[in-house]
């Protein structure tokens, strides 16, 4: 095999000069310097909370292949974390402090003063996502009360990490999306509510645009769970109640996008270039997701009462759902509700089958329509 020539993109920095216990020099921070011409690989590290850094052990050499480790066993050095190895290199994965410049303030690294670094990945947690899957207190935890991380985390007001948590039902993060954590986890709070998706708690959404996902995810009332009432109003708002009715209605004020036009001047521009004007450039959309990314997570650090009016409202709430009995049409032989049918010759005919108008909601919100 050819040799691979490898530059160093940095160096770190700390104060241990000569190899020591990886526990000592891992417990302290360390920085690591990003020469200027990697800077803009930086970009949005932030959004990384753990990153793997690859370095160079300088002052190591190769060893034998195998040897003894820690706990007296002797292994091969693949499967150690030597620091003798035919390839001087080491992967630590460690929690990224804060990023200040080219330098990233780091806590768990294990590397000595002016290693070479060869490269930084963001942290790929989907092997503990599977560990967790399979770990049976996690699992049992979560049968009997799934939403319960959701809980905590609207019991702490930790808008963060549910803002995180709704871009997986979203697919992108947005100010929007933001805009419904933030109003949906003040209205659970005020009105300490818990759902379970049964209809005992429901949501009211005056809009169908990205903000109602961010209170589908944070209420966990739904389409699916009949907990999401949607009325067409085109109205950034929307009611969180009880089946009394009592509830709280949170709108967005008018200034709201004033703000975010302001406070946000690139997100606007290529919102109004890939949204407005549906310039759909791969270039753009990814800027646009970019952008979008880091506006929404700052959106969570406005001000409460500049974004939102807050009033406590007696809502009408409609009867649990009926479970109605089902028919098969007699043209297409599906299973159909009864009451979403035409009866023909004593014959049910579902409306795809009779043509008979129905209502739909997509984008543009609610209205009659053939099929
Ligand atoms: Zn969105
Ligand atoms: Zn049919």
């Amino acid at each position: 095999m050819n040799n691979i020539n490898i530059s160093p993109i940095g160096i770190v920095q700390n104060s241990f000069n000569k190899p020591t216990s990886h526990h000592e020099i891992k417990s302290h921070q360390s920085i690591v310097v990003i020469d200027d011409k990697y800077s803009e690989a930086l970009l949005n590290i932030e959004c990384c909370n753990y990153i793997d850094i690859v370095f160079f052990f300088h002052q190591s050499e190769a060893g034998s292949l195998s040897g003894k480790i820690y706990n007296g066993e002797t292994r091969g050095v693949f499967a150690s974390r030597s620091p003798k190895r035919p390839n001087l290199i080491g992967i630590t994965t460690v929690k990224l402090i804060k990023k200040e410049g080219n330098k990233l303030f780091v806590l768990g690294l294990d590397a000595i003063n002016q290693s070479p670094v060869i490269d930084i990945k963001c942290c790929d947690t989907s092997f503990l996502e599977m560990a967790n899957e399979k770990n049976e207190i996690h699992c049992s935890i979560l049968k009997a009360e799934p939403r319960i991380e959701i809980i905590n985390l609207i019991a702490n007001n930790n808008t963060e990490q549910l803002l995180l948590k709704a871009g997986q039902l979203h697919g992108h993060f947005c100010p929007g999306l933001a805009m419904g954590v933030k109003a949906a986890t003040f209205a659970m709070n005020k009105l300490k509510a818990k759902s379970d998706g049964m209809e005992d708690l429901l949501a009211i959404t005056e809009t169908n645009n990205c903000f109602a996902d961010g209170v589908q995810f944070v209420t966990g009332c739904s389409f699916g769970n009949n907990s999401l009432i949607f009325k067409d109003l085109g109205k950034t708002a929307f009611t969180l109640t009880f089946r009394n009715g009592k509830g709280i209605r949170i709108c967005s004020k008018h200034e709201s996008q004033q703000i975010i036009k302001e406070q946000f001047p690139d997100f606007n521009k290529y919102y109004q270039q890939v949204v407005v004007e549906q310039n759909h450039c791969p270039e753009i959309v990814n800027t646009f997701k970019k952008v979008s990314l880091q506006r929404a997570f700052e959106t969570l650090n406005i001000d409460f009462d500049s974004l939102f009016t807050v009033q406590y409202v007696e809502s009408e709430i409609p009867s649990y759902a009926k479970i109605l009995e089902s028919v098969i049409c007699s043209k297409c032989g599906e299973s159909v509700m009864k009451s979403r049918t035409n009866t023909i010759n004593n014959n049910f005919i579902c409306y795809s089958c009779s043509g008979s108008n129905t209502y739909i909601l997509n984008g543009n919100g609610i209205y009659e329509s053939k099929r």
